[in-house]
């Protein structure tokens, strides 16, 4: 009969010991004072590589590796903190923990703490920087992703989703602080016949001016968006519809042609705009249909104008 450790045959025994020793996967045992009693290169190397031979404190080993500026780092936690905390945990806290730890080299460990019936605990720490990274670049295409969604590629306006995203959020601000609130819709007048007449390159030239202008002449709370083709949505906050006629009246008598770098031409442009104010509830899309209406009449009324929308529908009888 072989030799057997417990139940394990001692060969399997020493062949166990010997890939846990020399693994890449950290192993590090602490008895029930935890002092380590059994630690692998792996996770000397790792959380504390300048700790003495077994047995020593697992904890004053983490925090003088911290020390030293090596093994874990220490996001927001104080060192002072990370201590007692620790200790707490391991005496008191859950059989088994799971998490993940970002060290002082950049790599990120996973850690599992299992306490067994005696008081020992098993620590086991596998790298996963690997899987780490691949999940820091997915998330930032996945915020890049985000982004282009709500940004229009043309001009750099908001995109209509987060235009419209945005006007709902301002409309139930609206709601709650009872300030008033102006929503005008802005369409470039004859727009085809620019694309027409200098192309469709020109045309985007005029989209892009004309987003360039609405940026730099409205102020900073206001916000503004591309609806889509040459159509503009600007939500004023704080601004009745008398306010954000005068103040789209000025951007109208400041437009400036397009000096195109496209063709040997300046390109005179003007827009028609419609003016809803937001009443008590209101909903999104009521207040642009108002918008909308206000802005046919200014179409209707020869266009290079702006209407205000009637607050309800007697007054537009
Ligand atoms: P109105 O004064 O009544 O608004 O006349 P309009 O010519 O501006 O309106 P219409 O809706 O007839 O034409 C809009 C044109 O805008 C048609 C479409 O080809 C063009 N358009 C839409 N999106 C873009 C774009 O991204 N770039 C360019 N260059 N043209 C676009
Ligand atoms: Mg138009
Ligand atoms: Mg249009």
């Amino acid at each position: 009969m072989p030799d057997k450790v417990g139940e394990i045959d001692s060969t399997i025994a020493a062949m166990m010991m010997a890939a846990l020793q020399s693994g890449h996967v950290g192993i590090c045992l602490c008895d029930e004072t935890d002092a380590v009693r059994f630690v692998n290169d792996a996770f000397r190397a790792a959380f504390f590589p300048n700790a003495p031979r077994p047995p020593f404190d697992f904890v004053d080993a983490l925090v003088e590796a911290i020390e030293s500026e090596n093994g874990i780092q220490l996001q927001t936690m104080k060192l002072e903190a990370f201590a007692p905390r620790v200790r707490e945990r391991r005496r008191n806290g859950d059989l088994r923990y799971d998490f993940a730890v970002d060290m002082y080299d950049g790599s990120w460990w996973w850690i599992n703490d299992h306490r067994m019936p005696n008081g020992w605990t098993l620590v086991v720490a596998s790298d996963v920087s690997r899987a780490k990274n691949e999940e820091l670049k997915l998330r930032a295409a996945h915020d890049a992703a985000l982004r282009e969604t709500r940004t229009d590629f043309l001009t750099g306006l908001a995109s209509r989703r987060h235009g419209l995203e945005r006007a709902d959020a301002a409309l139930s601000d609206f709601m709650t602080a009872r300030q008033p609130l102006s929503l005008a819709i802005i369409d470039i007048d004859l727009f085809k016949r620019i694309n027409d007449g200098f192309g469709h390159a020109v045309g985007d030239e005029v989209l892009v001016l004309f987003a360039h202008t609405l940026t730099t002449l409205l102020p900073a709370g206001d916000q503004v968006c591309r609806l889509g083709g040459e159509e503009f949505m600007v939500v004023m906050p704080d601004t009745n519809e008398e306010l954000a006629r005068l103040r789209l009246h000025r951007i109208l008598l400041s437009l400036q042609p397009l000096s195109s770098r496209h063709v040997n031409a300046t390109v005179a442009f003007t827009f028609s705009a419609g003016i809803a104010s937001a009443t008590m509830g209101d909903s999104l899309s009521a207040l642009m249909r108002r918008a909308d209406d206000a802005l046919y009449a200014a179409k209707q009324a020869g266009r290079n104008t702006i209407r205000i929308a009637p607050k309800n529908a007697s007054d537009a009888a």
